[in-house]
């Protein structure tokens, strides 16, 4: 069967693509309960998938984008610390901006570092957590371990992925423009943050006003 002649450019792509779909799948493989279903065929489509070990960080977390967004790369090994260009052979101070006191890692910076340490330990204090903090590795599995269920405290990924944005913001700041923040302004910028990101969500709002 043929498209109609005015048909869309998307409608003719898709008249197209009937053919395709016995080569591709079963009537059973499409269908859910005896129903056609379209995610039984985005999922034919898309093909098998590899998840990430942090995928329940990123999904479903009511901090900001640009905040989940810098947590992604930092899961993902990609931000740009200074021990890249150290190994690349580049001449530049390597040691981080916020202690002075050691190389800058993304092992460092989350958070062997002191400065980073005391805000996600005060963070996670404000939220009723009383613990130790882990390595980099260890502490986002915690993070996610604790993410899991539905109580209000799940508010404690988005506060995970803003401290971990504020931090590396403040390492810019210090490094692109000598400004710096003092602790006190940012865990209350923290807390600000995730008082207008949660107000919509009456569970989570309560309990982060009650703290
Ligand atoms: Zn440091």
């Amino acid at each position: 069967m043929e498209p109609p002649r005015q048909a869309a450019w998307m409608i003719r792509k898709i008249f197209h693509m009937r053919k395709f779909w016995p080569m591709l799948a079963s009537q059973q493989q499409l269908q859910d309960r005896g129903k056609f279903q379209i995610k039984c065929a985005y999922k034919i489509l898309r093909g098998a998938v590899t998840t990430v070990p942090w995928r329940g960080l990123v999904c479903h977390n009511v901090a900001c984008p640009k905040h989940v967004f810098i947590l992604w790369l930092a899961l993902l090994g990609r931000m740009r610390t200074k021990d890249l260009p150290l190994k690349w052979g580049m001449g530049i101070n390597g040691t981080c901006v916020l202690c002075n006191n050691q190389p800058e890692t993304i092992e460092h910076l989350y958070f062997e570092c002191t400065y980073s340490h005391e805000i996600w330990l005060r963070i996670l204090q404000w939220l009723g957590w009383q613990r130790t903090i882990l390595d980099w590795g260890r502490e986002w599995n915690w993070v996610q371990q604790h993410s899991k269920s539905k109580n209000p405290r799940n508010v404690l990924k988005a506060c995970f992925a803003a401290v971990v944005y504020e931090v590396w913001c403040e390492r810019n700041s210090r490094v692109f423009q000598s400004k710096t923040v003092t602790m006190d302004k940012m865990i209350h910028m923290i807390q600000t943050n995730m008082c207008i990101r949660v107000r919509e969500n009456r569970n989570l709002f309560d309990t982060i006003c009650s703290l």
